[in-house]
């Protein structure tokens, strides 16, 4: 099917545009009174403004049925991780997995993602391969795009709530044959594949050896995967890396290969000036995560500090165990209100924010044909409805969404010139997403020993 979107009240990065033309997955056309061709579906975009779809580029859909669990509410990382993802990972079902991951891609396309790029961390000696495949089938039910981060260890690390999860790492040798067993039969290449893989060890600092992770980015590069992990959420990662390798963490990854501009880490909340220069000067990037951030006490990452220094900004919602909206339009809303606070009225523009949300992000995770709205860039498009009551009155039309934050109306989503979601309904049957995250919630509760009906 092709499309012509018409008479849009706004289209970013276009300020002459109103109408565009979608032929075989691709931007075709871009103008205002566009005439409709045979056999193209017109989308009435009056009451809309269009964006490229955002892309985010750091997410764990596992945690999408781990929402506010009571233990975690008032933890900081460290405990968090005890209560919360490691309590209840090892005990995911592949069935689980599927309905949290289409629970997840819900809560993200809702709020305007087109891609995303999920830290999936669920591995272990013993993990079928099932679960990691109900990851790319809920993409493929869903229509999202997807960059899948393959996470994992390889040593045990110091964490107790891990050891007492009573999980044995994956050797490197098991980790290596497994992704190359993944690389063969998902990853796509091209400049806007659906498919990505990405080599993605949980932690950098607590989840392998040098030389392991040296092993790791090695075979990223001979495949041409990008790589990326969490980095410097806490202090305790610098810590660790000063008491175990006596020098920073970001001199730990230069040791071991991870930096560069095909290398993109998590949070970075702790980074200091020095970190940030040597991060800038080999262009990797960010994927900044700010309500997870907030949530659990952890800091508020320097990045207008490092996007004047070079460094590549891209935004995160972070798994929603952390972040329970699981919405990349509050990410973005959050991102220019919080670095406003800390550095001024006129050091953070919306502009960016949103090219920081599309094409920024894009271009990290190596989709040079995704994140913008130009004649040949793949159809990922969103069109909001700011005809809603709460928009009237808004003068700066085209960045309304962003501005006036949750909860945003998106009318239709596109994803590679396929509609994945229109007026509340996406791919998959609303009322089935809801009965079977349902059915996962009470099932994962049942596994973990914790049933207690007053939670449900
Ligand atoms: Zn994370």
């Amino acid at each position: 099917m092709n499309y012509l979107i018409k008479d849009a009240r706004g289209v970013v990065g276009n300020e002459f545009v109103s109408d565009i033309r979608i032929k075989d997955g691709l931007i075709d056309e871009l103008g205002t009174s566009l005439e409709p061709m045979a056999g193209e579906r017109i989308i009435d975009a009056s009451q809309c403004v269009v964006y490229p779809g955002f892309v985010n580029t750091h997410h764990h859909l596992a945690q999408s049925i781990l929402k506010g669990i009571p233990a975690g509410l008032n933890q900081p990382l460290g405990e968090w991780l005890a209560s919360v993802p490691y309590q209840y990972w090892p005990k995911i079902t592949p069935e689980i997995m599927y309905n949290a991951a289409c629970l997840g891609f819900y809560d993200l396309i809702r709020s305007g993602v087109t891609t995303c790029a999920d830290h999936h961390y669920l591995y272990h000696s013993k993990t079928s391969p099932e679960l990691e495949a109900a990851v790319w089938q809920a993409a493929e039910d869903m229509g999202i795009r997807l960059v899948l981060c393959r996470g994992g260890a390889t040593s045990k690390g110091t964490h107790k709530g891990l050891a007492k999860a009573g999980v044995e790492p994956e050797s490197i040798d098991q980790m290596l044959k497994r992704l190359d067993d993944s690389y063969s039969k998902y990853h796509q290449k091209g400049s806007a594949p659906m498919r990505k893989l990405v080599v993605a060890p949980t932690s950098l600092i607590h989840s392998s050896s040098a030389q392991d992770l040296k092993q790791l980015s090695q075979y990223a590069r001979s495949r041409q995967l990008k790589m990326h992990s969490h980095l410097l959420e806490v202090d305790f990662d610098q810590q660790q890396s000063l008491a175990k390798y006596g020098k920073s963490a970001v001199e730990f990854a230069e040791e071991c290969e991870w930096l560069g501009d095909d290398v993109w880490f998590a949070h970075l909340v702790k980074a200091n000036e020095c970190d940030i220069k040597i991060l800038a000067s080999t262009k990797t990037g960010i994927a900044h995560c700010p309500t997870s951030n907030c949530r659990l006490g952890s800091g508020i990452a320097p990045v207008i500090d490092m996007y004047k220094k070079g460094m590549r900004i891209s935004i995160g919602v972070d798994g929603s165990a952390s972040s329970e909206s699981g919405s990349m339009l509050q990410e973005l809303n959050l991102t220019w209100l919080l670095h406003r606070a800390i550095n001024g009225a006129n050091s953070t523009l919306l502009e960016e924010v949103v090219e920081w949300g599309s094409r920024d992000g894009a271009a990290l995770l190596g989709l040079e044909n995704v994140g913008t709205i130009e004649v040949g860039a793949a159809a990922d498009i969103v069109l909001y409805d700011i005809g809603q009551v709460r928009y009237q009155g808004c003068h700066s039309i085209l960045y309304s969404p962003v501005l006036c934050g949750e909860p945003v109306q998106v009318k239709y989503s596109l994803v590679n010139g396929k509609i994945i979601y229109q007026n509340d309904n996406c791919l998959v049957d609303r009322e089935a997403l809801i009965i079977h995250a349902q059915q996962s919630f009470s099932e994962l509760l049942k596994r973990v020993n914790h049933f207690n009906p007053l939670f449900i």
